[in-house]
Order: structure tokens, then sequence, then C-alpha cells
């Protein structure tokens, strides 16, 4: 299992609405209930932290 945030608040206390049908997720730290949410390995935006783990795995 991949893990998840929130596209609202950037919690990880995400978990599946509905029984986790329809792919819907709900936010228990900020309510925000909806389809996107954030895979951690997709994130293309933070460059700067991606690099800093690439180097740290490779080192
Ligand atoms: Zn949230």
């Amino acid at each position: 299992m991949k893990p998840i945030f929130c596209p609202k608040c950037g919690s990880p206390d995400i978990h599946p609405a509905m029984g986790g049908m329809l792919g819907t997720y709900q936010c228990k730290k900020c309510g925000y209930v909806g389809t996107l949410i954030i895979q951690k390995e997709f994130i293309k935006t933070m460059d700067n932290e991606t690099n800093s783990l690439e180097k740290q795995t490779k080192s």
C-alpha cells in the first residue's frame, strides 16, 4: 500500500471513504473528501526533498 496524503492540508491521516469504493478518500484532520490524493512517489513539485532523498539513498 502506497503512502497517501491529503491534497488540502498535507496530512497523512487519510482513510478510504465509503468502504474505499469509487476511490474516494477522507482526511480525518481537515475533513477533506474526494478522489484526489497525493501519492508520495508521484510528487513532482517537491524537487528539493526528492533530490535530498535520492542523495541519501545513493550515498
Ligand atoms: Zn486534510
